[in-house]
């Protein structure tokens, strides 16, 4: 059986509702720090150690 559309007006704010449970907001890249094993995101300087690619970049209290 084809699909068509439907009229905006026809759809529930239900049936809208249902389908955008779905819908989520995507957590951006996290991965453990090599240095210090702290969540940092990928391809960025680790905010907790200041380390990247096995080298310190940035001086951190
Ligand atoms: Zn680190």
């Amino acid at each position: 059986m084809a699909l068509m559309a439907v009229p905006a007006r026809k759809t529930s704010k239900t049936r809208k509702r249902l389908r955008r449970t779905h819908y989520k907001l995507q957590v951006p890249g996290l991965s453990a720090c090599p240095n210090c094993g702290e969540l940092r995101k990928s391809h960025r300087v680790c905010p907790s150690c200041g380390y990247y690619d096995g080298k310190e970049v940035v001086k951190v209290k």
